[in-house]
């Protein structure tokens, strides 16, 4: 096994064991339920935006495969305090890069660790996995309840 492979499964494992931000957040502005059919992971955001537009609150909860929750937990760490637009962009990249379009060390980019989920792409059934709470967390700031990986 290689070195980031080692490493890319070290994370994953740990983020399983002790998920960052899981936990339901009453107050929510907003809600989005995410579901993969492919592989029966389902993720709920939770999100709170204060007055600037920064994602002041970040959290999840759900039951699915550990890169689901895995990608979840690292999410809502990386992006909690950061302005939307910003998420916006890290989501675009983040996908792209998991479905192969854009190699992280060809330009610069805002991913920082989740580059980690580059492997993700040599695994056609992974990728949704993987960008599923990406997808819910885009559907709630469009204010959407639900969101589907299929779309
Ligand atoms: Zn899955």
């Amino acid at each position: 096994m290689s070195r980031s492979n080692e490493l890319y499964q070290q994370v994953i494992l740990d983020h399983n064991k002790n998920p960052r931000n899981y936990r339901e957040m009453a107050d929510a502005a907003y809600v989005c339920e995410g579901h993969n059919p492919l592989c029966g992971d389902h993720i709920t955001i939770y999100v709170n935006v204060d007055p600037e537009g920064r994602i002041s609150d970040l959290s999840f909860q759900g039951n699915g495969c550990a890169i689901s929750k895995a990608s979840a937990s690292m999410m809502t760490a990386f992006l909690k305090g950061k302005p939307i637009e910003e998420a916006r962009v890290i989501f675009k990249e983040f996908h792209e890069m998991v479905t192969g379009e854009f190699d992280p060390k060809s330009r610069e980019n805002h991913l920082g660790k989740l580059t980690l989920f580059e492997g993700v792409k040599e695994y056609s059934s992974r990728i949704k996995c993987a960008s599923l709470a990406w997808h819910a967390l885009m559907g709630a700031l469009e204010k959407k309840t639900s969101a589907s990986t299929e779309a």
